[in-house]
């Protein structure tokens, strides 16, 4: 028997990194895992995973993710996943970077839950996850202006959700990763002109010298959807390698 046995869970950005392994995780704790994201490609690679249907969702666009709630009958889970790291300080921030960051980190986290916890509410039952970061209202990191800014709202709006709704049977925690070793974590590293100084300077503040993996996190992300976890909520769940301590 599987820890998630019959549980119904929807992620977004399923096709890599967190997201990816988090969704294969849940199936193989036996749940029935709707991934999605807005690579088509990579997400038709979790498709020989039985358990884990997918579909394409980008997570900016309310009327998409309208449409995509109502073809969903019912839920037990909704994790929400997409996120984007900007680099800057708050004077190098510009408008379209702090627009794209708002919109993607928190606006789409809004509207996913707008659009799901009503069934939840139907239900009298549902777990929703979001995805913060230490980078937050927890820990200042230079250069991640927007990104501090984004995911210290996310957690904002996890306990906000959380408070509302502890008497319909909803519960809402985000989880608060350091730094994990993730494509888009590889991307940001070889973006800069000296790679390896790029990796050094990153793995220098790792107070455990080495990055998460992206199955670490899942596997705390397992605990969380579970019922085991019944009794937290409205909790950032902090996985960090002490890099706050
Ligand atoms: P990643 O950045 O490697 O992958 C992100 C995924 O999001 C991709 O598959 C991409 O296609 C998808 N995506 C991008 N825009 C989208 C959109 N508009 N709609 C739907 N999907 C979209 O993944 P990651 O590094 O595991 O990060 C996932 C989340 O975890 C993010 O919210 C990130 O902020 C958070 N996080 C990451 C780290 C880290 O070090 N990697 C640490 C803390 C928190």
């Amino acid at each position: 028997m599987g820890r998630l046995d019959g549980k119904v869970i929807i992620l977004t950005a399923a096709a890599q990194g967190i997201g990816q392994a988090a969704a294969l995780a849940f199936v193989r704790e036996g749940a029935k895992v709707i991934a999605t994201d807005i690579n088509v490609s990579k997400l038709q690679e979790l498709e020989k995973y039985p358990g884990i249907q997918t579909r394409v969702l980008d997570v900016t666009k309310k009327k998409q993710i309208d449409q995509f709630a109502n073809e969903v009958e019912r839920l037990d889970v909704l994790f929400n996943v997409a996120g984007f790291v900007h680099h800057e300080t708050v004077l190098d921030c510009e408008k379209k970077d702090w627009d794209f960051s708002m919109n993607l980190n928190v606006h789409s986290t809004y509207l996913m839950i707008k659009a799901f916890l009503p069934k939840m509410l139907a239900q009298k039952s549902g777990n929703i996850i979001t995805m913060s970061s230490v980078v937050s209202s927890i820990k200042g990191v230079v250069n991640r202006c927007v990104y501090s800014t984004t995911k210290a709202a996310v957690i904002g709006l996890t306990k906000s959700v959380a408070a509302d709704f502890i008497q319909q049977g909803i519960r809402c925690n985000c989880v608060c990763p350091g730094t994990v070793d993730t494509p888009s974590l590889q991307e940001r590293i070889q973006a800069r002109g000296n790679p390896e100084e790029a990796q050094n300077d990153f793995l220098k503040r790792q107070k455990m010298g080495r990055f998460a993996t992206a199955e670490e996190i899942a596997m705390l992300c397992v605990y969380v959807v579970s019922d085991e976890s019944a009794y937290v909520t409205g909790n950032p769940v902090i996985i960090d390698g002490g890099w706050s301590l």
